[in-house]
């Protein structure tokens, strides 16, 4: 992995626990214009973030997603998703 990527990495996995800097945030973002792979894996890190939110705010184990959502859920964590 190149340097600029496990800084990147870093940079998605602490925007979950702090609000980054603004200086942070623009490399983060001139990162993820230019490198597909860590777009993928900050998609995967949001979409970790979003499905843990979900089980917080409901019961474990007891979580009814649309097909829609459980299609997305896969195409993420397959690295396949389109956006
Ligand atoms: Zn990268």
């Amino acid at each position: 992995m190149k340097h600029a990527c496990m800084r990147a990495t870093r940079l998605a996995s602490d925007s979950i626990d702090r609000k980054l800097t603004l200086w942070e945030r623009l490399r983060f973002h001139l990162h993820l214009a230019m490198c597909r792979n860590c777009r993928n894996c900050e998609h995967t890190l949001r979409l970790i973030r979003r499905t843990t939110e979900l089980m917080r705010e409901t019961q474990y184990g007891n979580i009814k997603l649309t097909d829609l959502q459980r299609e997305r859920l896969h195409a993420a964590i397959n690295g396949n998703n389109q956006n």
